[in-house]
């Protein structure tokens, strides 16, 4: 395993979703799991700032439209070690998520 194919140098690049995302709650928080589509190792990201009941009505500045933001950016956060990639995770591909509706109520 340690030379497949999947072992790409670190690179930071906004790609497209992976096929398989899929999402859960767990632990009262949402986690986003897929295949990166770069070097095609599984990754799974933990959104900490989902746990329902934060997504608050109404922001502190007084907007009418609470603005919650429904696109995130998901990082690449493989359990490999990319080459180059140093103390970071993944492979420095991300893709951007719309959350669920659940994760907002
Ligand atoms: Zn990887
Ligand atoms: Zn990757």
């Amino acid at each position: 395993m340690r030379n497949h194919p999947g072992n790409r140098p670190y690179r930071e690049q906004t790609v497209a979703p992976p096929g398989d995302l899929e999402w859960r709650e767990e632990g009262g928080s949402w986690i986003f799991r897929g295949t990166c589509p770069v070097c095609a190792h599984e990754t799974e990201k933990e959104l900490f700032d989902l746990v329902p009941g934060t997504v608050t009505k109404g922001l502190p500045w007084g907007r009418k439209q609470p603005e919650v933001r429904r696109e995130r950016t998901i990082d690449c956060e493989c359990a490999i070690t990319h080459r180059g990639a140093e103390e970071r995770n993944g492979c420095g591909a991300g893709w951007k998520v719309r959350l669920p509706d659940e994760a907002l109520s």
